[in-house]
């Protein structure tokens, strides 16, 4: 869909009712419980996919509610322990309390960390927009003193990625590379949509030549097949990436490609009250989403009525 037509979608979103906007955003969030998206993870599980959870929110300004995120997702990692489930915890460091301050974002991470080192769990971080981004590294970098199963996100359409992961890759590193979400100014962020592909694999490349782990984070179909390409020419074993997927975009069958080729695949599963306020700002922060998801919406009913 075009620009255009994304931007007048995104600016009538407010305005539409929240059960409207619900048929849209319903796909892509588990539900709003814990419970919900614990159920939804034992599904894939079934199917042969990992999973990895997250509650939906951030940018949370007050001290006890950032401390009540962390309670519940210390709370969620038991949960996975007791239903011995194949999934793991994605958090965004301003839903922890960053926007307040970095030691109160800081003591509530390490309390989900001490809750993943507890059940034996990993913690991946999410990577926000530009302003947070060297505070989020700092973030993981003392957390990996505390605790190894923890790794970050690096977004390729950031320049400054390539040196990041230079140096991130001095000590042992399990890393998700996703292209990034957040609108970013030129001056940090290329903008060509191809250019961010040739960025995306040439920093898998310099990680496949070190010793890094790599989520690999794309529905790009394009990029997925290049990526394997470059998995097979280098000879890169099964242990040292897998492909992750956001919960509901439709990937016509590559996922059940990918598992069958014997990749490990993780799909990531949000859920929580947040949902309404959530969709809202994604959509105003990037246009394109409300136009994927509603092109994605009208695709599926129309597969539905064809069958
Ligand atoms: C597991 C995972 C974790 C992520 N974590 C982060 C993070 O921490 N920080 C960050 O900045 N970004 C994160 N992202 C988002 C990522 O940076 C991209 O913005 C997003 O995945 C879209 O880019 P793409 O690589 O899928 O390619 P695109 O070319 O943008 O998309 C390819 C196709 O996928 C579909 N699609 C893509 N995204 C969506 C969507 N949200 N809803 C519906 N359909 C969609 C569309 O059909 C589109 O045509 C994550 C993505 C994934 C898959």
């Amino acid at each position: 869909m075009s620009l255009g037509l994304n931007k007048l979608l995104t600016a009538i979103l407010p305005i539409l009712p929240k059960a409207f906007v619900g048929l849209f955003a319903r796909s892509y969030v588990a539900g709003e419980t814990a419970e919900a998206a614990l159920t939804v993870a034992q599904k894939l599980n079934s199917q042969g996919f990992d999973a990895t959870l997250d509650i939906l929110g951030e940018h949370v300004k007050s001290a006890e509610e950032a401390a009540s995120i962390a309670d519940a997702y210390a709370g969620l990692y038991h949960e996975i322990a007791r239903l011995d489930l194949n999934a793991n915890i994605s958090l965004k460091p301003t839903h922890l309390g960053l926007d307040i301050d970095y030691d109160t974002c800081k003591r509530n991470l390490f309390k989900v960390l001490d809750a993943a080192a507890e059940t034996s769990n990993f913690l991946r971080i999410d990577m926000e927009n530009s302003p947070h981004t060297d505070d989020t590294l700092t973030l993981y970098q003392h957390s990996l003193e505390r605790y190894p199963r923890v790794g970050p996100v690096l977004q390729a359409y950031l320049y400054r990625s390539t040196e990041d992961l230079a140096r991130l890759m001095s000590s042992p590193l399990n890393f998700r590379l996703c292209k990034g979400i957040y609108r970013e100014s030129p001056d940090i962020a290329i903008q060509d949509r191809a250019a961010i592909n040739e960025n995306f694999l040439g920093l898998l490349r310099q990680s496949f030549e070190g010793s890094a782990y790599i989520a690999i984070a794309t529905h790009d179909q394009d990029l997925i097949r290049q990526s394997e390409e470059l998995i097979r020419v280098m000879d890169i074993p099964i242990s040292r990436f897998d492909f992750q997927v956001l919960y509901g975009v439709p990937m016509d069958g590559t996922l059940e490609v990918l598992r069958d080729r014997g990749y490990k695949v993780r799909i990531y599963i949000p859920f929580g009250e947040a949902w309404y306020a959530y969709a809202l700002r994604r959509a105003q922060e990037n246009p394109n989403l409300v136009g994927y998801i509603f092109s994605n919406f009208v695709r599926r009913i129309t597969t539905r009525a064809a069958n």
